[in-house]
């Protein structure tokens, strides 16, 4: 498959730092540099994909959440694009980009539209980096490449029964002989519809409890696999949510991610990053509903002024100003440590719950600043508001992070 813009781009970049002596162009950001500065490599993602998301995904948006589907464009764009494989290295066909690009990535899609961003927050931030992360050099070789180039790959963890107590999960695997049999199913899976790799997360030693819990990697069409029924939901409508079933999934051991009974700390691990992602989304979608609705405010005359102009406008406009720029911190902040290999599990946390909440704050107020027109379909302040919901539910509720982040002060104060 030709690639275009952001994966040449990289290419070029990458060629210019050596040639300038630097290693590589991840290590361009320096220790102590603000937040906001960010390397060659990350500004040409976040330009690149900017330009993209308005000119590509912004004439779609309306229509993909009425149908409540993707246009078809999107997937074979994103690949085209080097944007389903960020992180994973070239000699696997991937873009080979930083997990900080990734993030930037996420929020700039979710500006224009936080459905169709999730499908790459996922992609790259939980499948790509648990194979990357514990992938034998056979499953690199033979999943990476296709996770980079056309193929979309789902993570599935939550049952009806296990949601925030995700390893009380029903769904078995048991060995026959040199395969596993999976037998359950999984609920609420982003984009399962369309997915051609499952990474899922069973019980292989129910007697062991959670510590029997196990990574399968489950490839599209091996009998028994189905997808069940799709969620009609309040918002990310163009993202789909379905169940998934599994009846008798037959799959060689080979297919075992990582190490037999490690799947909980796998999953617990990668929705730590996957935390970070989603604040990108968050900060991405507040930021879109913002830039969105502040022009309007600047046009609207009442009482012959613009309604801007109005102190007690101002200062709720100027207190959401400042609350997406702590979130937006938060998360570069958390997705730097990660980078830097160090502890980020509170910072993520944090992150992911401040910025659900931020989102919540910004789309409520930009609909009340926008007036009657704000309440309409015709504008994009409704979709964003439905849209931010999700922010405080998935890869964790508000609640589990805050339990996640009482956890880890206890133990700083104990
Ligand atoms: C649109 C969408 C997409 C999703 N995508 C995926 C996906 O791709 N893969 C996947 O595996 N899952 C996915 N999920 C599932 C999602 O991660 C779960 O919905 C989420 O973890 C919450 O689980 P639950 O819905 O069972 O809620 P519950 O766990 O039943 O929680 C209900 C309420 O109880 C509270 N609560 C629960 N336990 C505690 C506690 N210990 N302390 C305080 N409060 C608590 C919660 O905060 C919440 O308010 C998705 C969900 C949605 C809605």
């Amino acid at each position: 498959m030709s690639r275009s813009l952001v994966f040449k781009h990289i290419r070029s970049l990458q060629k210019a730092s050596v040639g300038r002596g630097f290693i590589s162009v991840r290590q361009n950001h320096h220790a102590g540099a603000p937040l906001g500065h960010f390397t060659d490599e990350e500004t040409m993602m976040r330009d690149t994909v900017r330009k993209l998301a308005q000119e590509k995904i912004a004439p779609l948006v309306k229509k993909m959440d009425e149908e409540e589907k993707l246009d078809p464009s999107i997937l074979p764009m994103y690949f085209e694009n080097g944007l389903m494989g960020i992180e994973i290295p070239p000699d696997y066909g991937g873009t080979g980009a930083s997990f900080f690009s990734s993030i930037l990535v996420v929020e700039e899609l979710s500006k224009v539209d936080p459905a169709v961003s999730l499908v790459c927050d996922i992609q790259n931030t939980l499948v790509n980096s648990l194979i990357m992360q514990l992938g034998t050099e056979e499953q690199k070789k033979k999943y990476l490449p296709r996770l980079a180039q056309d193929t979309v790959g789902v993570f599935c963890l939550s049952e009806p029964w296990s949601g925030s107590d995700a390893f009380a999960m029903k769904t078995v695997a048991k060995k026959d002989g040199d395969d596993f049999i999976i037998d359950g199913s999984k609920v609420w899976i982003s984009t399962a519809d369309q997915a051609g790799i499952f990474l899922v997360m069973a019980n292989a030693d129910p007697s062991a409890g959670y510590r029997g819990i196990t990574t399968f990697i489950v490839e599209a069409g091996t009998p028994g696999l189905s997808i069940g029924r799709k969620e009609n939901k309040l918002g990310i409508r163009a993202s789909s949510t379905c169940q998934v079933i599994f009846d008798g999934v037959r799959v060689p051991k080979s297919n075992i991610l990582g190490e037999f009974g490690k799947g909980y700390r796998y999953a617990a691990g990668m929705l730590n990053e996957g935390r970070i992602g989603i604040g990108a989304q968050m900060v991405g979608l507040a930021q879109g509903c913002f830039d969105a609705t502040i022009p309007y405010t600047l046009e609207r005359k009442q009482f012959k002024q613009p309604i801007y102009d109005f102190q007690g406008m101002q200062h709720q406009i100027a207190d959401v100003a400042t609350q997406i720029e702590a979130a937006r911190l938060l998360v570069y902040n958390a997705a730097r440590l990660r980078e830097a290999g160090e502890p980020f599990v509170k910072q993520a946390s944090m992150a992911k719950l401040f910025s659900s909440q931020v989102a919540t704050l910004t789309t409520s107020k930009c609909v009340e600043w926008m007036g009657g027109v704000g309440f309409t379909r015709d504008l994009p302040q409704e979709k964003f508001y439905r849209d931010c919901k999700i922010g405080c539910i998935y890869e964790g509720t508000s609640n589990i992070q805050l339990n996640t982040i009482a956890k880890l002060l206890k133990q700083e104060f104990s």
